[in-house]
């Protein structure tokens, strides 16, 4: 079993924050920023990509809850939310999570600035591929 259906089980311990009957949002153990919260599914499921559809219904609705009730609780106005769906996107649990990152002045928490301006026709050809594939 993996190491969040376990949280989930409360088989181990984590800091809980709130959970029903279908998720559970807890402290990442490493806190990016603090308050840095993870929301899982109790059902087990890699990532976005397989995801069921009554996870995909009503996460969000959590989700936005928790993020009003830990800016409020921890003194933020700004919050992050990520998703790393894949080891090159740097997910390295895989049960699917979302992370809860409440931002701070000076809190040195970084997502690098996108550098790569494409020329249209580069950007057309991306969003042909792309829109192919619907
Ligand atoms: P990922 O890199 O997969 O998007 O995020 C995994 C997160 O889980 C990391 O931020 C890591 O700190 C956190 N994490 C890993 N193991 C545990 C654990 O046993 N308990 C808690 N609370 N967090 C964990
Ligand atoms: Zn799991």
């Amino acid at each position: 079993m993996c190491i969040f259906c376990k949280i989930a089980n409360h088989e181990i311990p984590a800091y809980i924050i709130h959970e029903d009957e279908n998720f559970m949002a807890f402290l990442d153990l490493s806190q990016a920023t603090l308050g840095h919260t993870l929301v899982i599914p109790k059902k087990h499921q890699v990532n976005l990509f397989d995801m069921d559809d009554q996870t995909g219904s009503s996460i969000l609705l959590f989700v936005r809850d928790l993020a009003k009730q830990i800016t409020e609780a921890m003194g933020s106005e700004s919050v992050n939310i990520i998703h790393n769906a894949g080891s090159l996107a740097g997910q390295s649990v895989f049960h699917f999570h979302i992370h809860i990152i409440p931002r701070y002045e000076n809190d040195h928490f970084h997502i690098p600035p996108l550098k790569n301006e494409l020329t249209p026709d580069e950007l057309l050809s991306i969003q042909k591929k792309i829109k192919e594939k619907h």
